[in-house]
């Protein structure tokens, strides 16, 4: 394991390796306590596929939020069996249940704050208990925070590493092109990027890849990938309203 001092430099090392470089020093110095988040989407599959291939059994954390497209379910069912994937869905806690339940239609539009802490940061922040790191796919190209990000960034004892940060558009389209991988069967309806139901639109051919996520409400990220993810409790989940 890296020691915290070395962290900065080696990240600054990274900037110049190759994404399948990164995971493979990654899976080395941290497996088993080691795991990746995928959103199965279609433009998570790059990651997905190089990382997978270099760890067949890295534990891949897929958020179970209740609110997902139909399409989703049955695209992770379908290339986890495909792939033969190690997926855990990670769910809310049972104590927000009644809640959650009793809001579900109303509390992604009233507080998607609120709804993506139960339903995203939480069960996350559970999962990685027990991890010393975690392999996301975000890259510097999606929004405004992501282009501040990292490629090895230490939070509260556990090593977030971002193998794609450097990747663009383009670069995720050549590598799914390149190893004929397989589409969210939303993609060629408009949904370049694909969350929550409740929370995204299609959009158009040239619009910018997240514009039909939370669109026109003022939120461009989850929570995973911000200060979001360093919240205790709901008590400090600031309101979306
Ligand atoms: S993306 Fe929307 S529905 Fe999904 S957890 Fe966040 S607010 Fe809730």
């Amino acid at each position: 394991m890296v020691a915290l001092s070395e962290i900065e430099n080696l990240s600054l090392e990274f900037e110049t390796k190759t994404p399948q470089e990164i995971i493979r020093w990654a899976v080395t110095e941290y497996s088993p306590e080691i795991a990746m988040s995928s959103s199965f989407q279609t433009q998570s599959m790059p990651l997905l596929h190089m990382a997978t291939r270099i760890d067949p059994n890295l534990i891949v954390f897929f958020l179970d939020t209740g609110y997902h497209f139909w399409e989703t379910l049955m695209f992770r069912e379908q290339l986890a069996a495909d792939w033969n994937l190690n997926v855990r869905d990670l769910r809310r806690d049972p104590r927000w249940d009644a809640f959650a339940l009793q809001n579900i239609r109303t509390l992604p539009i009233d507080d998607p704050n609120l709804c993506c802490y139960l339903n995203k940061v939480q069960p996350m922040q559970r999962a990685l208990q027990g991890m010393k790191a975690w392999i996301s796919g975000i890259r510097r190209d999606q929004t405004s925070v992501r282009a501040q990000a990292k490629i090895l960034e230490m939070q509260n004892g556990l090593l977030k590493i971002n193998p794609l940060l450097n990747w663009t558009r383009a670069d995720v389209e050549r590598y799914a092109k390149e190893h004929d991988l397989p589409k969210h069967p939303l993609y060629d309806k408009g949904y370049r990027s694909v969350g929550c139901a409740p929370c995204t639109i299609a959009i158009g051919a040239d619009d910018d890849e997240r514009a039909g996520r939370w669109a026109g409400r003022g939120k461009i990220e989850c929570g995973l990938h911000t200060d979001m993810f360093q919240k205790k409790n709901i008590s400090e989940v600031e309101s979306s309203n």
